[in-house]
């Protein structure tokens, strides 16, 4: 264990880049199971983010790997805040209305059954009626 030890020394091990990698090349040897057997060879491709993967937990280059991460984990968080929107936009749907404020276009969560209200857009103050 202790060669091990000496060995990952200076470098990075796994990240999050790192496991979606793997994830993506689970998910593209998958798919490429239903290829036919002639096109065997594109099954290759799935091994590409495999060795990015590998590449990346034993390079000693740690600095360059941090910063592909935080670019990657910028790309997710933004990627999961807009799928998180949509998702609560579908739960949300029963119980409240959605509409677009006509001035600035900012989208307005109304609670449904109230009737005729005003409103009023948090963004530029804009009073407006509608019925919810
Ligand atoms: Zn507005």
């Amino acid at each position: 264990m202790r060669w091990f030890i000496n060995f990952m020394a200076g470098r990075r091990g796994a990240d999050q880049l790192s496991f979606a990698l793997i994830i993506v090349f689970f998910v593209l040897s998958v798919l490429f199971m239903f290829l036919p057997t002639e096109l065997f060879f594109i099954r290759i491709v799935a091994y590409i983010p495999l060795g990015i993967s590998v590449y990346r937990m034993f390079s000693k280059d740690i600095f360059k790997r941090q910063i592909e991460n935080d670019k990657f984990m910028f790309w997710w968080r933004d990627i999961s805040t807009k799928i998180n929107k949509k998702i609560n936009r579908v739960k949300d749907n029963k119980t409240h209305k959605f509409i677009k404020c006509p001035k600035c276009r900012q989208l307005l969560r109304l609670p449904r059954g109230r009737g005729k209200i005003r409103i009023v857009c948090p963004k530029c103050s804009n009073t407006f009626e509608r019925k919810t």
